[in-house]
């Protein structure tokens, strides 16, 4: 079953939406497999954002990660990564749309809340730097059979 990396930035941690980005998270069926508290720092974002580091915005992007600790979580089930980025919804909260996270939280193109995969590729690069192998629980809840019909198993 699909994993995706998120981060719930400062922006989430500062204004104590941790518990709402939470609950919307396990009132999907989305499955936690891992979850901590890290302090980020510029090493790790620098990697993190490569695709960005060249724009003008990434010095105070990176500041802006780095104000408070992050929570970050390895999330699992079936397209969870378009799942996810879905319900984060566009990366300017300003254009995202009413009922993502982003969308009823958030009034910035950078204070926006959330991380969120965007490829399988990208999910397992970024899984592997933020989580050593024992900080993930690939465990099946009991209520598992509940989350999904047989159909959605068959691949
Ligand atoms: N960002 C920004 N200014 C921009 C575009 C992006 O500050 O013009 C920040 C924003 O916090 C965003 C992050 O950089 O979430 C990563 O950008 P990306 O294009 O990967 O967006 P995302 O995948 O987070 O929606
Ligand atoms: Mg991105």
């Amino acid at each position: 079953m699909e994993q995706t990396l998120v981060i719930l930035k400062p922006s989430c941690v500062e204004r104590c939406l941790i518990g709402e980005v939470i609950s919307r998270i396990q009132n999907r069926g989305i499955i936690i497999c891992g979850m901590k508290m890290m302090q980020l720092d510029e090493k790790i974002l620098r990697e993190h954002y490569s695709h960005l580091v060249d724009r003008p915005f990434f010095p105070e992007l990176c500041a802006s990660m780095m104000v408070s600790p992050v929570i970050c979580l390895v999330l699992k089930g079936i397209d969870v990564i378009n799942v996810f980025r879905s319900m984060a919804g566009a990366t300017n909260g300003r254009n995202a749309a009413p009922g993502t996270i982003r969308g009823d939280f958030s009034m910035s193109g950078q204070a926006n809340l959330v991380h969120a995969s965007d490829s399988p590729e990208s999910a397992k690069t970024e899984i592997e730097r933020f989580f050593s192998p024992n900080e993930i629980f690939d465990y099946t809840p009991s209520y598992f059979p509940l989350l999904y019909a047989n159909d959605d198993l068959v691949k």
